[in-house]
């Protein structure tokens, strides 16, 4: 059993939670501790007791720290891609990218941690100064979803630490593998214990504790809405400032005088890589007539010609789904769609490999109408859909027309209206002749409507978060 890190100990539970490879269930790759509310409890007292300390550490120790963690992570991007790919079902190269990419945000804040500074503001009284300086927030507790096990886990964990916050993570349950080997090089990273702690296991029994611990002064979530909700509604209990990422329903428009290869290409990637399991996957593809036809028959060809298998087989060019949960929901939202008379143009059905595992072919529907199901809600799988536009405005209008808005994408050599569109799709982030899903990780994520909830994560904007702002006036 890989156990719980909490106040600097290993700490093994009476139940542990199995690990399951999705691209072959025979094989069962670890067992993690499951935190019940003892564990909870011990984990968020020792990031109380640690957070005072580290509040005002030194921050040359906090950019050692945060080295040690980014450098290591980068050593062995390929033992813990391949973990990744495991784990969560991501093909080898998306899983190692994913794994560089967790080791260049470590590498970020231990940078950002050097660079933090204030402002000296004169005051309006004479002889007076004022200073604002931004300080920790507390105790943060960090909840993260399974689609990206190492990513997101980073993206909360090193500005948190960077900004001198003491932490609990509770990764998700499906993939508790990343993040407990992430926890073991923090373990010997030099951050004083209590500073980091990590509970595995179900959200409802941990999770659902560090909703209710009035200690936590801030809680990261990214999940599904529903898990947002609840997550909202202990926050505003306790007061507490919290930031939440969830789902999206992106569109990438495509206009008549779009280069098809690009469109095509966008659309394929934005879809399907990552078997669509992307909270910024381009679920809704907003095609204007004079390309549809031709669009709709090159990205149907693409889409076929899309290997699906086992994560690690190196032919793979899209792995399987999650686990049977999120299968049963991807073939839900598939017959809805039939049902509702969209035309399917390719997958639709399960694929059979040599291994037990959850496999589904990358699914195009055609025809569809904006409300429809399939275009209401998240699938968070292979399944696109296209949606007939008779011109740009209509194109904008239908983009816009979804309760999510995390990213829009536009493909066009039109600068009118790549320009028109960067400022009217209503979504945290807008993409020109790019996929909606794929973003740096120096640079301000999050998004709008109910996609997100809070100050942006990444980049230096992540401080808005993970500080709270002090303003001192001087009488000199
Ligand atoms: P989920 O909401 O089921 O779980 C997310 C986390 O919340 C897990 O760690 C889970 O254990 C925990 N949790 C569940 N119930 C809880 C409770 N009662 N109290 C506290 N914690 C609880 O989401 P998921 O299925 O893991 O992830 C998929 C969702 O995440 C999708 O909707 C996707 O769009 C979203 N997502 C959003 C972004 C973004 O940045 N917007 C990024 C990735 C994923």
């Amino acid at each position: 059993m890989k156990p719980l890190l909490i106040n600097g100990q290993w700490i093994e539970t009476s139940h542990a939670v199995p690990n399951i490879n999705p691209s072959d269930t025979n094989d069962v790759i670890d067992s993690y501790a499951e935190a019940g509310m003892a564990e909870a409890e011990l984990a968020i007292a020792a990031a109380q007791n640690a957070f005072d300390d580290w509040a005002h550490s030194p921050v040359q120790q906090r950019h050692d720290v945060l080295k040690f963690i980014g450098d290591e992570l980068m050593q062995r991007k390929d033992e813990i891609g391949r973990l990744l790919a495991r784990e969560e079902g991501k093909i080898l190269p998306e899983a190692i990218g994913e794994a560089e990419r967790a080791a260049r945000i470590f590498d970020f804040f231990a940078g950002e941690a050097l660079r933090l500074g204030g402002q000296v503001l004169p005051s309006t009284r004479p002889g007076v100064g004022v200073e604002l300086t931004r300080e920790p927030v507390g105790p943060v507790g960090i909840i993260t979803p399974w689609n990206f096990p190492i990513a997101i886990p980073a993206w909360k964990v090193a500005p948190a630490l960077c900004y001198g916050n003491s932490v609990i993570l509770k990764p998700a349950e499906l993939v508790p593998g990343c993040a407990w080997v992430m926890a073991e090089i923090i373990s010997r990273s030099g951050l004083p214990d209590g500073v980091f702690n990590l509970l595995t296991g179900p959200g409802r029994v941990a999770g659902a504790a560090m909703l209710d611990a009035p200690a936590i002064r801030a809680l990261s979530f990214t999940g599904s809405v529903g898990t947002g909700k609840v997550v909202a509604e202990a926050c505003l209990r306790h007061n507490r400032k919290m930031q939440l990422e969830m789902g999206g329903k992106n569109p990438l428009v495509i206009l008549n005088d779009a280069d098809l290869e690009t469109a095509t290409d966008a659309a394929l990637n934005g879809a399907f890589f990552s078997t669509g399991q992307r909270c910024t996957a381009s679920s809704r593809l907003i095609v204007e007539e004079g390309i549809h036809n031709r669009f709709v028959e090159m990205l149907t060809e693409k889409t076929r010609a899309l290997r699906v298998g086992p994560a690690l087989d190196p032919q793979t060019q899209m792995g399987p789904v999650v686990d049977q949960t999120q299968l049963d929901q991807d073939v839900g939202f598939i017959e809805s769609a039939r049902k509702d008379g969209a035309n399917l143009r390719a997958g639709g059905n399960l694929k059979r490999c040599d291994t037990p595992g959850f496999f589904l072919e990358p699914t195009l529907f055609t025809d569809t109408a904006s409300d429809m199901r399939i275009n209401r809600e998240e699938v968070f799988g292979p399944v696109a859909t296209t949606i007939r536009a008779s011109d740009y405005d209509h194109a904008l209008a239908l983009a816009n027309d979804t309760e999510f808005g995390l990213t829009a994408g536009i493909c066009t050599i039109s600068l009118k209206h790549a320009t028109h569109f960067k400022r009217h799709a209503q979504a945290g982030m807008v993409m020109v002749n790019l996929p909606t899903a794929g973003v740096d990780y120096h640079v301000p994520f999050g998004g709008t409507k109910a996609s997100s909830y809070g100050p942006r994560e990444q980049g230096s904007y992540a401080a808005e978060f993970f500080t709270t702002v002090k303003t001192a006036y001087i009488q000199s």
